[in-house]
């Protein structure tokens, strides 16, 4: 089961702009700057309320937020969904037929495993299931 939104995530093309950009939106710093660079991104993070918002700046031109920035510009770009058992769901989610990118979660930035499942199978949006470290 997916309990909740945990983040969106928008890419961005310059960070530091977007964080400033993001502050006089939401009437609040960032609360972190966090590197994943198996990702190639460098990633920032807004607290409201329950919901996280994720910044995406790539880092280098391989990374997957400067391709899909290269083919439909700055945005949101997936969303991540909270999970208790992200084997379980992996498990779940491949026998309901959805698509998953990473059957083997990988370490994503604070402090999660995440996996992300096809937006050819979600309607076009790309999903993130992630779970708390242990
Ligand atoms: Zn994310």
């Amino acid at each position: 089961m997916l309990k909740k939104i945990e983040h969106i995530g928008i890419a961005v093309k310059n960070l530091e702009s977007s964080n400033a950009l993001f502050k006089k939106l939401f009437g609040r710093e960032h609360y972190k700057i966090e590197k994943v660079e198996s990702e190639g991104v460098s990633t920032s993070f807004f607290m409201l309320g329950e919901t996280k918002i994720e910044l995406l700046e790539a880092t280098n031109e391989k990374s997957s937020i400067a391709k899909f920035i290269e083919k439909k510009g700055e945005g949101i770009h997936h969303i991540a969904y909270a999970v208790d058992d992200i084997y379980a769901e992996i498990e779940r989610l491949t026998k309901e037929g959805f698509e998953i990118i990473n059957k083997e979660p990988k370490e994503g930035a604070d402090n999660k495993l995440i996996c992300f499942l096809h937006p050819k199978s979600t309607n076009g949006i790309l999903v993130e299931l992630c779970q708390e470290k242990k």
